[in-house]
C-alpha cells in the first residue's frame, strides 16, 4: 500500500484513540488527508531574542535560556506556577495558572529550553504567561525552530495532545517517512511554467515545513492554484461532455395542466420577476439544448412556485420530474405544498426519502419506473441506484449549495438524454462568480418579493434586557400575534444546547403561564409525530409562542407569526440568521426580529449582528458573509460549503480563479478529453478523485 493511503492510526505515534478523534473532528482518515490539513498562518521562529532586548510592545518572542527555578507561589486566591529563565543577558519570569503538575513533571530546573510566547507586563515587570516551551536539546526542537505553521485544531484534539504543535510534530514525522515519488505532479508542465508554480512535492513539504516566509508563500500559491485549476478543469469538462450528448429534450406543448393550474389553481398573481424567470426557463426548454439554470432568490421570494410551474411544462410533454431538497423536513414540506397546490389536477406526486420504506417505497419506485408517477419529491435518496425513471425530463434541486457537482452528475445519468436542470438557492452569489464556479450554469434572479410584505424591523439586544423583551412579546400577543423563540442547536446531539433550550422554555412558561398563554416546544430529538403535532398547533394559532431549535428554519409558513426572537444570536452564521428572519414578515402586519446576545461579543459576532440590523438584502448579506469567513475558520468553511476548497478562498482569490479558469480553458481547447501524454497525469488525478467523490456521495 502506498504510504499516502495508509490509515492514520498506523502512522507512528498516532494510535487508535487519536486516530478516532482525527477522523471525527477533522475528517482525517489517511496520510493523504492529513497532508491536506493546511496551516492557517505561520509564526516566525527563525530568530532568538535576548531577554534584555525584548521590545516593550512586541507580539511574540523566542528565547533560549536555562530554567533556574520552578515552583508554586502566591496565596489561595492567586496561586501560580512560576519559573525563572535566564540567558546571557538577563532573566524573565515564566508563569502558568493551570496544569501545574504536568508542567512540573515535564520541566527540569537547570536544563536549557527554547521558549516562545507573548510578553506581558505584571507589576511593571515583563513576564511570559503560558509560553510554549521545548527542551533545547531534543532533535525535534531543532526542526521546530524556523518559520512555523499554526494549524486549526479543536478542544477535543487539544486534550489529546493534538494542538497545533502536536499536529505539527505528526506532520513532520509523516514528511520524513513519505517517499518523495508518491507525491506526483498533477499540473501539466506548460501550466506550471506559465504561472511559475513550484512542483507539487515541494509545495506539500513547504506548506508544512517552510524554510522561510518566501517558501511558505510559494507553497500556498501553488496549492491554491492547483485547487482552483482542478475544479475548473472538472467543471469545464462536464460541459464538454454534455455538449457531446444529443441535444436536450424539447417541451413543445404548453397546454393542459400548466394552463389549468395557472388559470384556476394559482391563488395569487405572479410577480414580474417570477414571470420573467418562467419565460427564461420556457426559452431553455424549447431551445433543443439541455437547460442548466441557477435560480437565485431571497428567502420568501417564491422560488417554489416557479419550480412547480416548470415541472408542469415537463408533465404536459409527457416527461417526469424530480425535486431534490437537502433535508427531510424540507422535502416533506415541498411535498405537502405541491400536492395541495395540485389537488384536483391529473398529476401524480410522490415522496421519496430514507424514511419512506418497505412496501410503500417499492410501490413508488415501481410507479416511477413505469412513468405512472409524474413528480418525485425527495432528499438525496433520489440519487440512489434503485430509483429509476421511465423518462426523467427535468430535475429541480433546492438549496443547491449543499449538493456537490458529483451529485448533480449522478442525477444526469438517470436518463438516456440528460434532463433539464434547475438549481435553486437562497444564498445568492455574485453573478460573475456563479458563472465561474459552475461554469456552465445560466443564472436567473428573482429580485422582488411578493407584494404586501412589510420590511421586518430588526433589533439587537443584550441578555440583560430580557425583561423589556418579555414586555414587548406580551404586547404583541395581546394584539393577536404569534412568536418564535429560537435557540441554537448546532449539533442536535449536544446535551448542553438542549438543556439551554429547555431552560429557556421553562423561563418563558414562567413569564407566560397557562391558561392565559400557551407555549409550544420543538426540537430535533422529538418524535416526528410530536413535532408535527406541535407545528400544527402553532399553525392553527393554538399556541402563541413556539420555542424551538433551528428545525423551523425550513418550517411551515405561518403568516400570523410576527416576532422572531433568536437567542444566543452570536452563535449563528449570517446566512442562517437571514434564513430564520425569513420566517416572519410573511403577512401584511409589521414583523420584528430580535437578536439576543451575551454581553461579551467577538468583533466578528458584532459585525454579523450589525449587518442583520442594517440590511435585509440577501445579496448584501451573502457577500458580507463570504468576506467574513476565512479559510482558517474550520466551522465556517465547512458550513459555507458552496465551494469546498481547502486552501483557496474564492472571495479573496477571485483574481487567481480567473487565471486558473483561463489555464483550464486553454488546455481543454487543445485537448478536450485530456488524451495527450503530457496531460495524462492530470487526467489520472482527476479520475481517482472523482471515484472517491462518488463513493462519498453514496454514503453521505
Ligand atoms: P422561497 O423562495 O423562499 O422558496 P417560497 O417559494 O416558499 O419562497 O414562497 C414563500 C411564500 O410566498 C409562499 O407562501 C408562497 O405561496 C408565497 N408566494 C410565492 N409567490 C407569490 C406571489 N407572487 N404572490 C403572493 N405570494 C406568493
Ligand atoms: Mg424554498
Amino acid at each position: 500500500m502506498a504510504y499516502l493511503d495508509r490509515p492514520i492510526e498506523y502512522v507512528k505515534g498516532v494510535g487508535p484513540q487519536r486516530a478516532d478523534l482525527l477522523k471525527k473532528e477533522l475528517q482525517i482518515f489517511t496520510v493523504a488527508d492529513l497532508l491536506q490539513h493546511y496551516p492557517f498562518r505561520y509564526v516566525d521562529r527563525t530568530r532568538f531574542t535576548l531577554i534584555r532586548d525584548i521590545p516593550a510592545d512586541t507580539q511574540y518572542v523566542q528565547l533560549r535560556g536555562r530554567l533556574i527555578t520552578l515552583g508554586e507561589v502566591g496565596g489561595a486566591s492567586g496561586k501560580r506556577l512560576s519559573g525563572i529563565l535566564q540567558d546571557s543577558s538577563g532573566m524573565i519570569e515564566l508563569v502558568w495558572f493551570k496544569g501545574f503538575r504536568w508542567i512540573t513533571r515535564a520541566l527540569s530546573v537547570g536544563d536549557e529550553y527554547i521558549v516562545f510566547g507573548k510578553p506581558s507586563y505584571f507589576q511593571n515587570r515583563l513576564n511570559l504567561v503560558h509560553p510554549e516551551i521545548e527542551p533545547a536539546s531534543t532533535p525535534i526542537a531543532e526542526k521546530m525552530q524556523g518559520f512555523q505553521p499554526v494549524y486549526p485544531s479543536t478542544e477535543k484534539l487539544k486534550a489529546k495532545g493534538l494542538d497545533s504543535k502536536g499536529i505539527m510534530r505528526m506532520m513532520l514525522k509523516v514528511l520524513e517517512d513519505l517517499p518523495a515519488y508518491e507525491i506526483k505532479e498533477n499540473l501539466p508542465d506548460e501550466v506550471r511554467k506559465q504561472y511559475r508554480l513550484i512542483p507539487r512535492y515541494e509545495a506539500i513539504r513547504y506548506i508544512h515545513h517552510p524554510p522561510g516566509e518566501k517558501e511558505a508563500n510559494e507553497a500556498i500559491r501553488r496549492l491554491k492554484f492547483e485547487e482552483l485549476f482542478l475544479s475548473q478543469v472538472s467543471i469545464l469538462q462536464l460541459k464538454v461532455g454534455r455538449r457531446q450528448h444529443a441535444s436536450g429534450y424539447i417541451f413543445q406543448n404548453i397546454s393542459n395542466v400548466f394552463n389549468q393550474f395557472y388559470h384556476q389553481h394559482l391563488k395569487f398573481e405572479l410577480t414580474a420577476a417570477q414571470k420573467r424567470v418562467l419565460r427564461e426557463i420556457r426559452q431553455d426548454v424549447l431551445s433543443g439544448k439541455q437547460m442548466n439554470r441557477l435560480l437565485q432568490g431571497d428567502v420568501g421570494s417564491g422560488k417554489t412556485i416557479v419550480a412547480l410551474m416548470s415541472m408542469l411544462m415537463a408533465v404536459d410533454n409527457g416527461y417526469q420530474c424530480c425535486m431534490m431538497a437537502p433535508t427531510e423536513i424540507l422535502a416533506q414540506q415541498h411535498y405537502r405544498n405541491i400536492t395541495s397546490m395540485l389537488a384536483g389536477l391529473p398529476v401524480k406526486t410522490e415522496l421519496i426519502t430514507s424514511s419512506v420504506k418497505g412496501k410503500a417505497r417499492k410501490f413508488i419506485l415501481q410507479g416511477l419506473q413505469t412513468g405512472e408517477v409524474h413528480i418525485a419529491v425527495g432528499t438525496h435518496a433520489l440519487i440512489e441506484e434503485a430509483v429509476q425513471f421511465d423518462n426523467l425530463g427535468l430535475v429541480v434541486i433546492d438549496e443547491q449549495h449543499r449538493f456537490g457537482v458529483a451529485q448533480r452528475a449522478a442525477l444526469w445519468e438517470k436518463s438516456e438524454h440528460p434532463p433539464h436542470i434547475l438549481v435553486m438557492t437562497a444564498t445568492p452569489i455574485p453573478r460573475t462568480l456563479a458563472m465561474t464556479l459552475y461554469g456552465d450554469l445560466d443564472v436567473s434572479v428573482i429580485d422582488e418579493l411578493p407584494p404586501g410584505r412589510t420590511p421586518v424591523i430588526t433589533r439587537h439586544i443584550y441578555e440583560s434586557r430580557r425583561l423589556a423583551l418579555f414586555g414587548f412579546l406580551r404586547d404583541q400577543i395581546r394584539q393577536g400575534r404569534q412568536v418564535y423563540v429560537v435557540y441554537p442547536l448546532i449539533d442536535e446531539s449536544e446535551k448542553l444546547d438542549l438543556k439551554n433550550l429547555m431552560e429557556g422554555y421553562e423561563a418563558i412558561i414562567r413569564q407566560f403561564p397557562p391558561p392565559a398563554y400557551s407555549v409550544g416546544v420543538l426540537h430535533g430529538r422529538m418524535k416526528p409525530e410530536d413535532k408535527e403535532l406541535e407545528m400544527q398547533r402553532f399553525v392553527k394559532g393554538e399556541t402563541q409562542i413556539m420555542v424551538s431549535t433551528t428545525v423551523i428554519e425550513v418550517g411551515v409558513d405561518v403568516p400570523n407569526a410576527t416576532v422572531m426572537v433568536i437567542e444566543n444570536a452570536e452563535r449563528f452564521g449570517l446566512s442562517q440568521l437571514h434564513q430564520l428572519r425569513g420566517r416572519v414578515g410573511r403577512g401584511a402586519s409589521q414583523s420584528y426580529c430580535i437578536l439576543v446576545s451575551g454581553n461579551k461579543l467577538s468583533s466578528e459576532a458584532k459585525k454579523r449582528l450589525q449587518t442583520m440590523v442594517e440590511t435585509q438584502d440577501g445579496f448584501l448579506i451573502a457577500e458580507t458573509d463570504m468576506h467574513m469567513r476565512g479559510p482558517g475558520d474550520i466551522e465556517g468553511t465547512r458550513q459555507s460549503g458552496i465551494m469546498n476548497f481547502r486552501i483557496a478562498d474564492i472571495t479573496k482569490d477571485a483574481a487567481m480563479l480567473t487565471e486558473a479558469r483561463k489555464a483550464a480553458q486553454a488546455i481543454l481547447e487543445i485537448d478536450p478529453h485530456l488524451l495527450l501524454p503530457r496531460h495524462a497525469a492530470l487526467k489520472n488525478f482527476l479520475a481517482s478523485r472523482q471515484q472517491k467523490a462518488r463513493k462519498w456521495s453514496k454514503i453521505s
